[in-house]
């Protein structure tokens, strides 16, 4: 391993926009338009649980690294805390804080029994060997081991994390506690305790609040086109299912830049070439397009899902979809959310867009507990039935505020946990 395997790169944020505030102007919003009691707004603000872990780790090359790894739980007023971990070189725990919180409100909208949690250790995966990785997860594993438990703090998969992750936290913790426990994580392997579906969850999840605004909207989903930001595993399953109800998808892209084709892109070509040569670049799948300009492009559905910030006061007033649905958490800035309402752009917020992987991370932890498995066709019929549930509730709570499925989520979310934290009272 090279000397320089960790740097510090330079942030990929646009502007001067911080996760947790672009997370806090939302959530004061719909405080206000609840009109949330002073007490229980601070209580909500403020995560339950903050650590930072140092994460010594013996490279290849014989050197000594030190990484910071981080683990937030929002809360965990609904019961366990749950959410995913990040590996990324800028990963900070505002960033962290942000999206615990962003669990908080997910798990609440999809009526999941959990809290909000988020995990992330600063590390560039891409200079990492296999082994180095390995060493990361299982310290990072074992200096969490008072936190994470099946009924505790349930980890999952975020950026740069995937099955084999999961698999490593679940083997250290079970060794730690001498014996096999598969339901302290989700998305594992199905091999080893994980669900059938879970992998395709999210961009099902994505397609099935699609289909449920289209709907509203009186639009027929053959007459569609989609634009999708992103190509990694909520993208590209997005973008299949999508084709799969009649939609033509014209416009994908990665981090290598994308393509645009009118007449649709052949997205198993695409799926294919990526599983082959890692992401899109070289590829033939129309015109070069950047991701900037993929986001202006005329289409009837945008599907960012890809990473925070991508629509900013700046861009938001050349959008000219008709329906945003966020496939990944946080990617319209707050300064972009009245420009979109004032064009009649219907967005569909992350908190409930992207919850179908959390939902069937939830099945995978019922399966584990009962140590039985559900068949795929099964998952996914549970998983429709629960989105389109909460994507109703969060529209006439909008309706009923006269405001957006952004503020209507937030506030559905708001009143679920205030009268759960009512309920409980306060220990003390
Ligand atoms: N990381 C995913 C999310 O942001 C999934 C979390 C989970 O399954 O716990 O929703």
């Amino acid at each position: 391993m090279a000397e320089d395997t960790y740097k510090e790169p330079a942030p990929y944020r646009r502007g001067e926009a911080n996760p947790f505030d672009s997370m806090m102007i939302r959530f004061d919003k719909a405080a206000e338009m609840y009109k949330l009691d002073e007490g229980l707004y601070n209580y909500l603000k403020h995560p339950v649980k903050t650590v930072i872990v140092s994460i010594p780790v013996q490279m290849d090359n014989g050197k000594l690294e030190v990484f910071e790894g981080y683990r937030v739980i929002h809360d965990n007023i609904l019961g366990p805390s749950k959410g995913g971990i990040r590996y990324a070189p800028d990963v900070d725990l505002d960033e962290v804080k942000a999206l615990a919180s962003w669990m908080t409100w997910k798990c609440s909208i999809a009526n999941l029994p959990f809290g909000g949690a988020k995990g992330g250790v600063k590390c560039d995966p891409s200079k990492l060997s296999m082994t180095e990785l390995e060493k990361i997860t299982r310290r990072y594993t074992s200096n969490m081991l008072e936190i994470f438990g099946p009924d505790t703090d349930i980890p999952a998969p975020d950026m740069n994390t995937n099955e084999q992750v999961m698999a490593w936290i679940m083997d250290t913790y079970s060794m730690h506690r001498r014996k096999t426990i598969t339901g302290v994580v989700t998305g594992k392997p199905i091999i080893i305790g994980g669900s059938r579906g879970r992998r395709e969850a999210t961009g099902r999840g994505v397609m099935i609040a699609t289909l449920a605004a289209l709907q509203k909207k009186g639009i027929d989903v053959t007459k569609t086109t989609t634009v999708i930001q992103g190509f990694g595993n909520v993208g590209s399953v997005s973008a299949q299912l999508m084709r799969e109800k009649g939609s033509k998808v014209i416009a994908i892209s990665d981090v290598s830049g994308g393509y645009y084709d009118k007449n649709g892109i052949d997205i198993d070509m695409a799926i294919e070439y990526v599983k082959k040569n890692k992401n899109l670049g070289g590829g033939d799948f129309g015109t070069k397009v950047s991701n900037e300009e993929l986001l202006e492009l005329e289409c009837d559905i945008l599907i960012p899902a890809a990473k925070e910030d991508q629509i900013s006061a700046e861009n938001a007033e050349r959008i000219k979809a008709k329906i945003i649905v966020e496939g990944a958490n946080g990617p319209t800035m707050a300064e972009a959310d009245e420009i979109l309402r004032s064009k009649g752009i219907m967005v569909i917020p992350d908190i409930l867009a992207n919850s179908g992987g959390v939902i069937v991370s939830y099945f995978e932890w019922v399966q584990n507990r009962l140590g039985y498995f559900w068949e795929e066709d099964d998952v996914n019929q549970r998983l429709n039935r629960m989105m389109t549930e909460a994507f109703e509730n969060v529209y006439n709570t909008a309706i009923q505020y006269q405001t957006t499925l952004r503020l209507g989520a937030y506030i559905y979310a708001i009143d679920k946990v205030s009268k759960v934290l009512k309920l409980r009272g306060i220990y003390g």
